[in-house]
């Protein structure tokens, strides 16, 4: 499909399906869906298919560092062989600019209900201040949820190898007005939302009535009646800057995905050694079999301490197993 840019008025292809695309001369952000479905005629009516807050954060790293801090980071992870970074193929290294939505929203909701509240009586007669005998009973109460949001949405459905992006922390104090020239410099894939902007709206306005319901439903048992006044802030398109790398080691792929705006490694999966495997198996088993044992042995004599020892061990061993489990790893975020 072929569609004219709102902003620069280049010929731009686009999938049919597209939903939002990114002008790949002057890095407007186009409403390609709502474009199509309104056909623009004026030249004012073009501006309502720009999505305005277009951000980005920059990528500060270049793919060589990218890579020298994945070598680094997973030669400290324990069991990991001492080869890996000599005998490490890198197949395939990609930086993607992933599509992110952010709302800030601002709620208030001024809310009548009833709630549960306790009747006391029967006064003790040997405990003063105390009674024999407590029933709830229904009483109105009013009161009013403010709440600030800020809301992470990701524009596209993550295939599985992308799902870690979901649960990262983004950090998007450091975006910038979009930048089509630093994609390009950078060597840089757009990725674009194929959530529309009134999609996208909808599901952050949502998600706010639904917080706000929580809240109230922490204060009253039946609500009677609530208004939602909430106030967007602002909504912004922000592309992230990830790199995806691709690698073999002894003739297995691995993949790793790395924030390239300020090298956090995201998601690695990474080699375990054999000797690592077989030393954290049988630290395991052994664990776990004292941990059985002891308690055997000793429970008539000291029965808490035995169990209490066991518990113990057997849940190390456990830990170990887990160890040897893990498939993946990430930095940790503060
Ligand atoms: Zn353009």
């Amino acid at each position: 499909m072929e569609i004219n840019c709102p902003n620069c008025a280049a010929d731009l292809k686009v999938r049919n399906d597209a939903v939002i695309h990114t002008c790949d001369y002057c890095g407007t952000a186009i409403q390609v869906s709502k474009m199509v479905a309104e056909h623009p005629a004026t030249k004012k009516e073009k501006q309502k298919f720009i999505v305005k807050d277009h951000y980005i954060v920059r990528c500060h790293y270049t793919p060589d560092q990218a890579k020298n801090l994945l070598g680094a980071w997973i030669s400290k992870i324990p069991g990991t062989p001492t080869d890996f970074e000599a005998e490490t193929n890198i197949h395939s290294q990609k930086l993607t600019f992933y599509p992110l939505w952010v709302g800030q929203y601002a709620a208030d909701t001024p809310y009548r209900g009833l709630d549960d509240w306790p009747q006391f009586s029967h006064p003790a007669y040997d405990a003063p201040g105390w009674y024999e005998h407590v029933s709830y009973y229904k009483k109105e109460e009013t009161g009013e949820v403010i709440r600030e949001y800020q809301i992470p949405l990701i524009g596209i459905s993550l295939q599985k190898d992308q799902e870690y992006l979901r649960d990262y922390i983004v950090t998007v104090s450091g975006k910038e007005y979009f930048d089509i020239k630093h994609v390009k410099d950078v060597n840089g894939e757009i990725i674009d939302s194929t959530l529309s902007y009134d999609e996208v709206r909808n599901r952050m306005n949502q998600h706010v009535l639904n917080s706000q319901e929580k809240e109230i439903r922490k204060e009253v048992i039946i609500m009677h009646s609530r208004k939602d006044n909430i106030k967007e802030e602002a909504l912004y398109y922000i592309h992230l800057p990830i790199y995806e790398i691709q690698y073999t080691y002894k003739r297995k792929n691995h993949k790793a995905l790395i924030d390239g705006s300020n090298g956090r490694i995201i998601h690695v999966e990474t080699p375990i050694t054999r000797g690592f495997r077989a030393k954290t198996i049988s630290l395991g088993a052994i664990h776990v079999a004292v941990g059985i044992i002891l308690p055997l042995l000793f429970y008539k004599t000291l029965p808490f301490l035995s169990i209490g020892v066991g518990v113990g061990l057997i849940a190390l061993g456990i830990l170990f197993f887990a160890i040897n489990l893990r498939r993946r790893a990430a930095e940790k975020q503060v």
